[in-house]
C-alpha cells in the first residue's frame, strides 16, 4: 500500500473494557474511524464517555481490550514496547488540560525534554527549534522563565510547542483549553489551528467546548461506546465539563516522566 495515500490514522472496532475486582467497565464498545493527513479533528461526547481512553489508547499509553489501528501505515497494536515508545516520541505529540509542564525548569528546557530527555543532552538544532516554537507561540520573553512563574494560558502556549517539538505527525489534545479563560481558550486554540496549517500536523483534540468543535474541520462523536452520529448529536444538550480536576490523560493516570514525555502503563510498570 503507498503509505503516503493512506488516512494517517485507521482505528478499528477498538473495545476497553476496565476491569476493578469483580466490576466490568465496557468504556468503548467498538470505535471505528480515521484521520486524514493534516486534519483538525474535535472529539465530542458526554463526560465519562471514554474520550481520554480513546486518547490515551491512540497516543499508545494504554492498551485497548481489543481491536486495532494503523499509524503511518504501521500497525500499532502489536508492537513491542521499545518500538512503541520510539514511534510515539516521534510521532504522536501529547497537550494535556493541565500542561504536565514540569515546574522547576524553564520554557525552553519543557520544550526540550521530548527530544533531548534530560537537560544538557540536547543539540545545538534542538536548542534553535526549542526557541524557534516557543517565539512561534509568542513566548519569546519568556523562554528563560521558569513554569511556575507563568500564567495558565503561558503555560499551555510552552505545552503546545512542547507537543511539537519532535515533529509529530499526529497531536492528541484532551481538553487543551478546558483549563482556561474564555480569552486564553480562543488563543489557544487559534495558535493550534495556526500552526496546524502551516506544518500539516494532524490533531486530534477532545473537548466540550462546542464553539471550539465548530471551527475545527470535522467532529467526532462518542456516546454509549462508540461514534455517533453528528445529525443526532445536535439534538442532544451541549456535554459539561468532567468534574475531576485531577484526571489526566489515561484515565487513571498516564503519568508524565522526568523526560517529560507520557510514560505508557507498561513503562511505569517497568520502572
Ligand atoms: P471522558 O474523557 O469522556 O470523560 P474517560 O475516558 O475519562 O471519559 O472515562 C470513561 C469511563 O471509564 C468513566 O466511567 C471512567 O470512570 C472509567 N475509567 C477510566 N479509567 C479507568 C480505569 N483505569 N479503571 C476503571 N475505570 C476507568
Amino acid at each position: 500500500m503507498d503509505v503516503n495515500n493512506a488516512p494517517l490514522l485507521e482505528v478499528t472496532d477498538i473495545r476497553k473494557v476496565f476491569v476493578d475486582n469483580e466490576f466490568q467497565t465496557h468504556v468503548l464498545k467498538g470505535v471505528t474511524f480515521s484521520l486524514g493527513r493534516g486534519e483538525m479533528v474535535a472529539m465530542l461526547g458526554p463526560s465519562g464517555s471514554g474520550k481520554s481512553t480513546l486518547l490515551s489508547i491512540l497516543g499508545t499509553l494504554m492498551k485497548p481490550t481489543s481491536g486495532s489501528f494503523r499509524m503511518l501505515g504501521r500497525e500499532l497494536t502489536g508492537m513491542g514496547e521499545r518500538d512503541l515508545s520510539q514511534f510515539r516520541n516521534q510521532e504522536i505529540g501529547f497537550i494535556f488540560q493541565y500542561h504536565h509542564l514540569l515546574p522547576d525548569f524553564t520554557a525552553l528546557e519543557n520544550v526540550l525534554f521530548p527530544h533531548a530527555g534530560r537537560v544538557g543532552r540536547e543539540t545545538k538544532e534542538g536548542r534553535e527549534r526549542a526557541a524557534m516554537l516557543l517565539e512561534r507561540v509568542g513566548l519569546r520573553d519568556r523562554m528563560n522563565y521558569r513554569a511556575t512563574r507563568l500564567s495558565g494560558g503561558q503555560k499551555q502556549r510552552v505545552a503546545i510547542a512542547r507537543a511539537l517539538m519532535n515533529k509529530p505527525a499526529l497531536v492528541l489534545a484532551d481538553e487543551p483549553t478546558g483549563n482556561l479563560d474564555r480569552e486564553n481558550a480562543d488563543a489557544a486554540f487559534a495558535l493550534m489551528t495556526e500552526i496546524q496549517r502551516e506544518t500539516g500536523t494532524t490533531f486530534l483534540l477532545s473537548t466540550h467546548d462546542r464553539e471550539l468543535a465548530e471551527r475545527c474541520e470535522r467532529r467526532i462523536y462518542i456516546r454509549n461506546g462508540v461514534v455517533a452520529d453528528e445529525a443526532n448529536e445536535l439534538l442532544q444538550p451541549a456535554a459539561k465539563p468532567a468534574q475531576q480536576p485531577w484526571r489526566v490523560i489515561g484515565g487513571a493516570g498516564a503519568m508524565i516522566d522526568r523526560t517529560g514525555s507520557p510514560q505508557a502503563d507498561d513503562d511505569r510498570r517497568r520502572a
